[in-house]
């Protein structure tokens, strides 16, 4: 929608302070984090380590935990596996996909502290009983490379407390076990700070019954992004606006206060829009590399690419409808491009694949079997019925599956120049097309920052006291989130967790966390 140069988005004024009439309580403590995701959790325990007393204060009943990948550089595990990486290729690879539009410091940070930070976790995680693996679903073909950086931690047979759920129940237990306290039901409305001063604490609760933290040596941010919040989208990348759908969870526990509450005290955003957004395939159409024709029944692109570029390009296409089409094959040609070493890719495979475990054929015919039950996947015996249940022109459609087989056979994408091993043809019944659903998970750009995780002003000054970690900071993604390092996301929380608790603690990094040569 367009603005006027006048327009106000509701943040820019400041709402006014609440009077002491409506706090009820005040606790006095070192340092307050606010958010009990990966970034808070992480930030409390290395703070607590560091000799400091923190307190969490959480907006909801439980902590936020969420999927399964956790990136970082030259862990324990890597070389135990003996899994060597050019890491500083991957950097290249990662400032390129962002055509330098990220503040690279920060990223060099990462790549020589999320070994350590990474060996911290593993050993906080097997003491609780979890093992951990490399992934092996990253993308092994030529186009784009994704790379072995991906940890993942389990619990053998039991999924419901493995993941990063099952990581996330055990750092808010070893939490508790050290004493600190985790305010629950307690949201942070405002900063306080006295003009140009320290923060010096945080206003929680609801109104009438609200209570003031006094934080002696500072306030660390870690609320989680605002990709729930339809108004800064809005504001900081309206395209994302265009996706099929949002999810979260706990759902909408990402709206954006802790951006608020630090621009309401002077934080600045970071400098680059718009922000980039983590935007994937709903999970249920199974994309692969297959044949994607639009509502037209037309082919419109490589299908070879990894899941945020096909998410973002098929909202591009004639109602942001897209569907992936395969026959009675599909899933034994995935299967061959998986042995060959050529295939893989996040969402492309099972996202809980560990490294030596072979590609499950059957547990992917049983998700088929599933995503045809639920109405995601349709199938049927002729391309004319699947193009009526798919709502496409039938003789369009027919036309672009008949060429489509063509290229297969004289194995020469003339079209759009996908690799030939990955054009398979349409030919055996039942026919398959599951539609593409491009789903935002998380918004990654927050708030200005530099390498020791503080909060900085318009003028890139550090605003004493105030901190942020996770995916409430910025600078560390540009245009599109880099599925190159799969679950970077969880990786800065707990690399930049990790940072912002020993530095609020009032410790050395460097003492703390020892520097990876990369
Ligand atoms: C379905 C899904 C799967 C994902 N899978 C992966 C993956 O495999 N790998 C990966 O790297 N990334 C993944 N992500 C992204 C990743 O989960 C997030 O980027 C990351 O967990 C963010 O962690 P965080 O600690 O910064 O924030 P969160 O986990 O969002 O935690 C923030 C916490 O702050 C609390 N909070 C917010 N506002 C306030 C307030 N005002 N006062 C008090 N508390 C407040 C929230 O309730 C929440 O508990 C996934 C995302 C989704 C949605």
């Amino acid at each position: 929608m367009y603005k006027t140069p006048n327009y106000r988005w509701s943040w820019e004024k400041p709402p006014l302070p609440i009077p002491d009439v409506e706090i009820i309580k005040t606790i006095h403590t070192d340092i307050v984090i606010i958010g009990a995701g990966l970034a808070g959790m992480v930030a409390a325990l290395s703070a607590w380590e560091a000799g400091a007393r923190p307190i969490i204060i959480e907006k909801n009943w439980t902590f936020s935990a969420r999927g399964f990948h956790n990136a970082a550089f030259d862990s324990k595990l890597h070389r135990k596996m003996g899994i060597e990486v050019d890491y500083r290729q991957v950097i290249r690879d990662w400032v390129r996909w962002s055509q330098s539009k990220v503040d690279e410091v920060l990223l060099w940070r990462f790549a020589k502290k999320s070994g350590a930070c990474m060996d911290w976790l593993i050993d906080i995680a097997e003491a609780g009983g979890m093992q951990v693996g490399i992934w092996d679903g990253y993308y092994k073909g030529p186009d784009y490379t994704e790379y072995p950086v991906t940890h993942l931690f389990y619990v053998p047979g039991q999924p419901e407390i493995s993941w990063n759920y099952g990581l996330s129940r055990i750092l808010e237990r070893n939490i508790k076990n050290c004493g600190i306290e985790i305010h629950y039901h307690s949201p942070a409305v405002r900063l306080l700070r006295e003009k140009q001063g320290p923060v010096t604490g945080v206003i929680a609760g609801r109104p009438g019954s609200y209570t003031r933290y006094h934080a002696e040596q500072g306030v660390i941010i870690a609320t989680g992004d605002y990709a729930s919040n339809m108004e800064m989208l809005e504001r900081y990348n309206s395209f994302a606006l265009q996706a099929d759908a949002q999810v979260y969870c706990p759902q909408e526990t990402n709206v954006g206060e802790g951006h608020k509450i630090a621009m309401w005290v002077g934080a600045a955003m970071q400098k680059v829009e718009p922000h980039s957004t983590v935007i994937h395939l709903e999970a249920g159409a199974m994309s692969y590399f297959f044949l994607h024709v639009n509502a037209r029944g037309q082919r419109f692109k490589n299908e070879d690419v990894n899941t945020q570029s096909k998410s973002c390009g098929k909202l591009l296409q004639p109602g942001g409808i897209a569907w992936t089409v395969y026959d009675a094959n599909g899933l034994y040609d995935v299967q061959q491009s998986i042995a060959r070493g050529t295939g893989g890719g996040l969402f492309w495979d099972q996202t809980e694949r560990l490294m030596g475990q072979e590609w499950d054929l059957e547990a992917e015919q049983a998700l088929l079997a599933n995503h045809i039950q639920s109405g995601k996947v349709v199938c049927a015996d002729t391309l004319e019925e699947l193009a009526k249940k798919m709502k496409v022109p039938v003789e369009d459609f027919i036309a672009t599956v008949k060429r489509y087989n063509q290229l297969a056979a004289q194995k020469d994408d003339e079209d759009f120049g996908k690799r030939s091993e990955l054009l398979t043809p349409i030919v055996k019944p039942p026919f398959y097309a599951g539609r593409l659903l491009a789903t935002i998970l998380t918004a990654s750009g927050g708030l200005r920052t530099n390498i020791n995780c503080q909060v900085l002003d318009e003028d890139d000054e550090p605003i004493p006291n105030l901190y942020v970690a996770g995916s409430t900071a910025g600078g560390f993604f540009a245009n599109d989130y880099p599925t190159i390092c799969p679950g970077i996301g969880h990786g800065r929380c707990i690399t930049f967790g990790r940072i912002a608790g020993i530095v609020a603690a009032g410790k050395d990094v460097d003492q703390v966390i020892p520097s990876r040569k990369i």
